[in-house]
């Protein structure tokens, strides 16, 4: 092991010599580098050009790159987009639902639930009909048993739950509105109910369906929750909050002398000094400002795609690498199995000892195929479904203005964009916690190394 140390450098200057040394010497045969280690990436490269040079120069001296603070090969990166795509592709979905019903109508027609498995459920592959979650289905089978009992409200049961060790897939408690949600969908006790089609499921259902109409009745009366559809006429309601005193900012109509309506966005209760009615147009209207503001740039969109191409490629290297030994390990049993058959016949084994034999090695060639990395599809994909992605990145604002005549959607899609809420000082929109690829941009444009960095981001985010 060697150690190049830049001092008082950063990466970011124009001469690291001591990067250049340790380029050099990973470049020397006699020095057989396997490894180049790295604090963090953003020490590594200045840029995301370098960093795919650096590492392409090193790939040719055999010598692969490692991040000590960043599991590079675990490929966070890959997870996050995972997220992201899958949120977009469940946008899309439902944004062209209308023109891809008949396909899917077939699909459903046979038992297969076609759309993201619903809590509690999960696919064990891509395209496979639902299978009961193991640690998510029991909790939907208590729910349910605990809310036939008519003792509980949706209120209650999340706590009932959350008390039981019951998180929400984003690890918070369960809230109210998911119990209602969960207690009215027939897909638990696997009735598909979709469109004109009501058909019984073809997969394990996780309740029986006296127990699913049992609940339809029981429960105590609690109000209604509000639905989405109240948001319609004022979409950034409860997203946008106030700067100075943080509350949401709600809408409503005022009424004007001749009878017309005036739609505001205003403060709830106004004990904030800041609070005023803004005109629902001129508030609507800042806010495609500020998502043209916060939309990534073409150039951030060249970089981000070229490092996520690139780490995934390595990713499939790896796998690829990895397959090789398993079917290496495969055929020497394969090749072992047959010698039993042989010996079978030789009379050398008894036909006890031929089966157990048989058995043993069937089993051990089971194993090692379950080990195999199934990535074909998803490397084929990768390209596209970035492309696909920005499609709507791209557009964010021209988006989200097409879908004023679709209300849910453009909740959805909002909710695609800003994880959490969008401050409101008055005159103009700012700093919104925001979804991933946004936030990243964020960065990008604070300081274009950090894009270097994207493998360090936090795995497992959802948009
Ligand atoms: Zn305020």
């Amino acid at each position: 092991m060697k150690v190049f140390v830049e001092k008082g450098e950063s990466a970011k200057t124009a001469e690291r010599t001591e990067f250049i040394n340790a380029i050099s010497f990973c470049s020397d045969k006699k020095n057989a580098v396997d490894y180049f280690v790295v604090y963090k990436l953003d020490r590594f490269a200045r840029n995301q050009a370098d960093h795919i040079t650096v590492r392409q120069t090193l790939k040719k001296y055999h010598t692969e790159l490692k991040s000590v603070t960043e599991p590079i090969s675990d490929s966070p990166v890959g997870k996050m987009m995972e997220g992201i795509l899958s949120a977009f592709a469940e946008f899309d979905n439902n944004v062209r639902t209308e023109r891809s019903v008949n396909g899917m109508k077939e699909r459903i027609k046979q038992g297969i639930w076609v759309w993201q498995a619903p809590m509690g459920y999960c696919r064990t592959e891509k395209g496979t009909n639902l299978t009961p979650h193991p640690t998510y289905a029991p909790f939907i089978k208590t729910i349910f048993e605990e809310y036939a009992k008519g003792i509980h409200t949706f209120d209650s049961l999340a706590k009932y739950v959350t008390d039981r060790g019951f998180t929400m897939k984003n690890g918070k408690p369960a809230i109210p509105q998911l119990i209602e949600k969960i207690i009215r969908n027939p897909l638990y006790c696997g009735r598909i109910k979709v469109w004109d089609i009501e058909i019984k499921g073809k997969f394990e259902p996780i309740i029986s369906e006296r127990l699913f109409d049992q609940c339809q009745e029981s429960g105590k009366r609690r109000p209604k929750t509000p639905r989405l559809a109240k948001n319609s006429d004022f979409p950034l309601r409860k997203l946008a909050t106030c700067e100075f005193c943080n509350k949401p900012l709600t809408g409503s109509k005022a009424t004007g002398r001749q009878g017309q309506k005036y739609p505001y966005y205003h403060h709830h209760k106004q004990n904030c000094e800041h609070a005023a009615f803004v005109p629902k147009a001129h508030f609507e209207q800042m806010f495609v400002e500020y998502l043209q503001e916060i939309t990534p740039s073409f150039k951030f969109e060249e970089s981000f795609k070229a490092i996520v191409l690139d780490i995934w490629k390595n990713n499939f290297k790896k796998f690829d690498e990895e397959n090789e030994q398993i079917k290496k390990a495969v055929s020497v049993l394969e090749q072992k199995r047959q010698r039993i058959f042989d010996l079978h016949q030789d009379k050398t084994y008894t036909d006890q000892e031929f089966k157990d034999q048989k058995n043993l090695l069937d089993d051990k060639i089971k194993k090692h195929m379950n080990l195999m990395h199934e990535k074909y599809d998803k490397e084929f994909k990768m390209d596209a479904a970035l492309e696909y992605c920005f499609d709507f990145v791209r557009n964010t604002a021209s988006t989200w203005v097409k879908l004023a005549k679709k209300p849910e959607d453009r909740l959805c899609f909002q909710k695609m964009v800003i994880s959490e809420n969008v401050q409101f000082s008055g005159n103009k929109f700012g700093n919104a916690k925001l979804t991933p690829i946004y936030n990243l941009y964020q960065q990008f444009l604070l300081d274009k190394s950090q894009l270097v960095t994207l493998p360090g981001v936090e795995p497992g985010l959802q948009p």
